[in-house]
């Protein structure tokens, strides 16, 4: 593999290490780089870009100078190459200095991070002091700690490490215990990590290193004032790490504030996983959605399937007609409890059931292998959930199939995520209907290239076009908004409609 660092201030790195250098021979290695080009031009962030480094070649994770109790685990995983964000991020992370990575989850990141500070725990070999940990990962889901620590526990297999998740949504005793013995690893979620900060329970003035992942996702739940609070109490000398798939400017004066002079790396997803997705909408009555379900979760392809709604009560409604029909499906979401939540995860993970409810909220970061379908019950209010949620499917260069059904009041919001995604749906029939009532894009909203060859799915607009509008929207405003109503885009009739409807 041809790796190109590209506006990473490497040679900073390796000059000054906040933290000092653990790793001298990747360090040394860094320094006999070729700079091909020079540039003194400032990145965001003040981030200076010395040098831009290209053709380093890292064709193997040998190549990475990590402990051998890692490489052997890594084997055993069967990864031959490490992907290009772990390429880039581990010998930086092993330099010591601060880092931020825009990368999205999919890429391979999470083994980027871990690797190193597995490493440096390798290194280590000191037990672990009470109530402390070396280094501290916070996460934005309980679910995504919960398989950050799992991928602590797989790479760490062939050495000793101890792992905490501190969560909220399970009681606190458990974790007050492993704390009590101190540990090498905290893998959290803000809000419960504070609570044991603050009561003394988890101390972090001896954490080396604190890494930050899914920025964005962070900022989105309101995580940033806890973060901020959780930041002040850590060593002044530490190593920082941020990941992020986008830098809202909050991300970039988090950087700012808690971040000492990053290097800065960014891959986008080896393969654009929208592209392996075949994506297709089924446009059906809203009482036929149950039915048009079921249809496709008994389509002969069909594996192990994630189904979207909006709201958790949707969630629930859907998942109650599923067992009633005989499928095998669990709910997951924000009202479930903790235990519950990993249970149903566990239980779709392992294959014991197929189908796997979700809302957005409790989907994000969840990386199981083999979903084949992605099914969207519920068209999502913002269109940037639409591209999270079909990535669930497609994994590890696989391909996967993302059907949404879209409801007449739901049409505002698939324009929204055509628009987003640059690309008109193609339209499918549900399995079982005769296509009655469905709706034909009109030829202007598809590129020739999208237009299917065997018109049997498409049916001219009927009455989909046409008024139903009208007296739901009378019942409209006899009802109270929904609490969920997202601001500011209730200027159409049709999505606001959707939403009193959910
Ligand atoms: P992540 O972006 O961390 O969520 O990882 C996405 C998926 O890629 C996970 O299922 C990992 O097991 C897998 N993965 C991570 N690193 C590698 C690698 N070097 N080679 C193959 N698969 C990998």
């Amino acid at each position: 593999m041809t790796l190109s660092l590209s506006a990473v201030s490497v040679s900073e790195a390796i000059s000054e290490p906040a933290v000092p250098s653990r790793h001298t021979n990747m360090a040394a290695d860094l320094r006999k780089l070729p700079i091909l080009k020079s540039s003194a031009v400032g990145a965001p962030m003040g981030i200076r870009c010395v040098a831009v480094y290209e053709s380093y070649q890292l064709k193997q994770f040998t190549d990475l100078g990590l402990a051998e109790p890692i490489l052997r685990a890594i084997k055993s995983e069967g990864y031959t190459a490490p992907t290009p964000i772990q390429a880039q991020a581990i010998p930086l992370m092993m330099t010591g200095k601060d880092l931020v990575g825009i990368a999205q989850t999919g890429t391979g990141k999470t083994a980027a991070f871990v690797l190193p500070l597995l490493h440096r725990i390798n290194e280590l070999r000191d037990r672990p002091i009470a109530n402390h940990c070396v280094a501290l990962v916070l996460a934005p889901t309980r679910e995504l700690a919960s398989q950050i620590a799992d991928s602590i526990r797989t790479y760490g297999s062939a050495m000793r490490v101890s792992v905490a998740i501190v969560v909220g949504g399970v009681k606190p005793g458990g974790q007050i215990r492993m704390m009590a013995r101190g540990v090498d690893v905290v893998v959290a979620t803000p809000g419960r990590l504070l609570d044991h900060v603050q009561t003394g329970v988890i101390k972090l003035d001896r954490t080396e290193t604190v890494v930050l992942d899914e920025g964005d996702q962070m900022l989105d739940l309101g995580f940033m004032p806890t973060i901020r609070k959780i930041m002040a109490k850590l060593p002044k000398k530490r190593q920082t790490v941020l990941f992020s798939a986008t830098m809202p400017q909050q991300i970039r004066s988090l950087a700012e504030d808690f971040l000492n002079q990053p290097a800065e790396i960014s891959v986008k997803p080896t393969s654009t996983p929208i592209e392996l997705i075949n994506q297709k909408v089924m446009h059906v009555d809203r009482d036929q959605k149950r039915d048009a379900l079921i249809g496709i979760l008994r389509g002969n392809d069909v594996g192990q399937t994630i189904v979207f709604t909006r709201t958790k009560r949707g969630a629930d409604k859907v998942n109650e007609f599923l067992q009633k029909a005989g499928l095998s499906s669990g709910a997951i979401h924000g009202n479930k409890s903790q235990p519950q939540r990993q249970r149903t995860l566990d239980d779709f993970r392992s294959s014991k059931t197929k189908i796997l409810v979700a809302t957005d909220i409790a989907a994000r970061g969840i990386d199981v292998d083999g979903v084949s379908h992605v099914i969207n019950y519920e068209l999502p209010n913002v269109p940037e959930a639409y591209v999270h949620r079909i990535g669930r499917t497609a994994r590890a260069g696989k391909s996967g199939i993302a059907i949404s059904l879209c409801e007449h009041s739901e049409r505002g919001l698939l324009r929204d995520i055509e628009r987003t995604i640059g690309t008109v749906l193609e339209r499918e029939t549900p399995p079982g209907f005769s296509g009655q009532g469905e709706r034909q894009p009109r030829s202007e909203e598809r590129p020739a290239s999208a237009r299917p060859n065997n018109g049997a799915a498409d049916r001219p607009y009927k009455k989909f076009d046409k008024p139903k509008a009208r007296p739901q929207q009378q019942q409209a405003k006899s009802r109270k908004p929904h609490r969920g109503q997202a601001p500011g885009r209730s200027q159409s009739p049709n999505s606001g409609l959707q939403r009193l409807a959910s």
